[in-house]
């Protein structure tokens, strides 16, 4: 048997986060094919073989159905063994990335080298600088018309508030692309456009050799010199401890479709990043290496194979080894279990799993017991991890059935879909589930609200857009909200556990609340 402890230091576990179509499908194609997880690019997910004006959502139902293989993957590459989590491209499921955020030691974000950060994606890319992670940047399409890569860091550093330190540098871009210069080894690695073939030749030649001008032409050559003067002279210095508390972003040039620049960036993303990390829990932090088996709940998925109507939750093991005959203690829940079903991603197959260890993933048959951020542990030593913060809501609606008869489906496909964490659900003062408020990050959701109910519960439901955009949750305990003074358009609810709340339809209202009601106190979150 392998020793737990060496498992555990070779595994690696990072997040990967673009905005859609600036290629993180073919980046983790390409990744795993080193890892001979696949033996055929293209083989991840066939969303992109018939790309029709499907609408968004369409689009997030088709690939949850084969979102299994493509939500964990893990692949062994030099000794390593890497967990990648993958995350919806969409701005509307930021809350869904910052939760998978938090089952990854570090982050992978994708650029497309002609968009940069693409305004309506900065929430997501935002989310990523939340948990201080270390946050590597793959800046991709170099083969196409790129951006100025100065614009594109100084862009990446103002909308996402961390600095940036180029592992390598562009030569050029689409057509006139040259390569890229490796800054640390300072030799050129040259791409030679290969006629539409989809792999090009990478040639490694040093800055100050005589072939140089023949292979990337003189006039490239002497940007690139003065870009590197400017970069050596103005950029950042190169710093570990910035990289590894999230606050320097390295950040690599590369064309992901031909496969140049891949494997230079998988071998430094290895040499920067560490082995599991240790997590914060009520009894302190919790060391990965330590003997017993725990882990938490970052994602639960549910009906992911009509056919079973079954619920998966996703956990990642923050401590020990899991075994499928381990005896584990679910703190929510107060109740010790063996988790069923414990199962591994590789690439398209779904595996059932007899063991695994800090630092990987195991999706586990979900009986409806689990919720995001649970903790699992050994019965013998309880403690509890921080739980997953829930974002503010920004859209509301009020949403009834239509047929009043089914009201159990109606309320069953409700609460599963909001303890999957898609939506949070209130009520009004003093209300029941017949007709509830829905609050939602991303107005996408309430078409997946929707879409869901009907396809996997049978219910239609009506569905009124409401005017607010701000809620917060009241702090005082015991206070009734009714005796409160607010403007006419501020709203009290509840939640599904009778914390009381206002919803605004502006900052306005929130100033007014505050200054018309000595020692209101308002929090912004709710608890996870
Ligand atoms: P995702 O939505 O971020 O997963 O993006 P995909 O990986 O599906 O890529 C979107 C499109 O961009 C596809 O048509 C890819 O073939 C293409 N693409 C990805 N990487 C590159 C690249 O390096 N160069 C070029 N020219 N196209 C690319």
């Amino acid at each position: 048997m392998a020793n737990y402890v060496d498992e555990i230091k070779r595994r690696r576990t990072f997040a990967i986060i673009s905005h859609p179509d600036a290629g993180k499908t073919t980046l983790t194609e390409k990744l795993l094919l080193y890892g001979g997880a696949i033996s055929l690019a293209g083989s991840v997910k066939g969303k992109k073989t018939a790309k029709h004006a499907v609408s968004d959502w369409m689009e997030i139902e088709k690939q949850r159905g084969i979102s299994v293989t493509s939500s964990v993957m893990q692949f062994n590459y030099q000794g390593f063994c890497i967990n990648i989590l993958d995350t919806p491209g969409h701005q509307d499921f930021s809350e869904d990335t910052y939760r998978t955020l938090m089952a990854a030691d570090s982050a992978v974000m994708v650029i497309d080298a002609s968009k940069g950060v693409e305004k309506q994606t900065r929430k997501l890319f935002k989310v990523c600088t939340l948990r201080n992670i270390p946050i590597f940047t793959f800046i991709n399409k170099m083969d196409r018309e790129a951006r100025n890569p100065f614009d594109l860091l100084e862009e990446i550093e103002k909308e996402l508030g961390i600095r940036t330190f180029p592992m390598n540098w562009p030569i050029g871009s689409g057509k006139e692309f040259k390569g890229v210069y490796d800054r640390n080894k300072k030799e050129i690695i040259a791409f030679k456009a290969n006629n539409g073939q989809h792999e090009v030749e990478a040639t490694k030649v040093d800055i100050n050799d005589e072939r140089l001008n023949a292979l990337i032409g003189e006039d490239h050559r002497n940007t690139l010199v003065d870009d590197i003067l400017l970069l050596d002279g103005a950029g950042y210095d190169f710093d570990l401890e910035a990289v590894r508390n999230g606050k320097l972003s390295p950040v690599f040039f590369g064309s992901a479709l031909t496969n140049f620049g891949v494997e230079p960036f998988l071998e430094e993303f290895l040499n920067m990043t560490t082995s599991p990390l240790p997590r914060n829990a009520d009894v302190g932090l919790i060391d990965p290496f330590q003997n017993e088996f725990s882990a938490f709940v970052f994602k639960i998925q549910a009906n992911m194979n009509k056919a079973h109507r079954d619920r998966i939750a996703f956990m990642r093991i923050c401590s020990g080894k899991f075994d499928k005959s381990l005896d584990v203690y679910h703190v929510q829940g107060g109740k010790k279990m063996k988790l069923l079903q414990p199962q591994q991603l590789m690439a398209q197959d779904r595996e059932i799993i007899d063991e695994a260890y800090a630092g990987d993933i195991i999706g586990v048959f979900d009986p409806g017991i689990f919720s995001i951020g649970d903790t699992l542990c050994s019965p013998s030593n309880k403690f509890s991890f921080g739980g997953i913060p829930t974002f503010a809501p920004e859209h509301f609606s009020r949403v009834q059935q239509v047929d009043t008869m089914k009201r159990k489906q109606f309320v069953k496909g409700m609460s599963q879909i909001a303890q999957e964490g898609a939506i949070q659900i209130f009520q009004e003062l003093g209300g029941g589930m017949e007709e509830v408020i829905v609050g939602v990050v991303g107005t996408l959701q309430f078409d997946v609200l929707e879409y869901r109910l009907k396809n996997e519960y049978n219910v239609d439901i009506r569905m009124e857009g409401l005017p607010y955009q701000y809620i917060r949750w009241i702090e005082n305990s015991g206070l009734d909200p009714k005796t409160l003074n607010l403007t006419s358009d501020t709203k009290r609810i509840q939640d599904l556990r009778g914390h009381h709340l206002l919803i605004f339809a502006n900052e306005w209202s929130i100033r007014w609340a505050q200054e018309h009601n000595e020692g209101l106190v308002l929090a912004e979150f709710g608890k996870g």
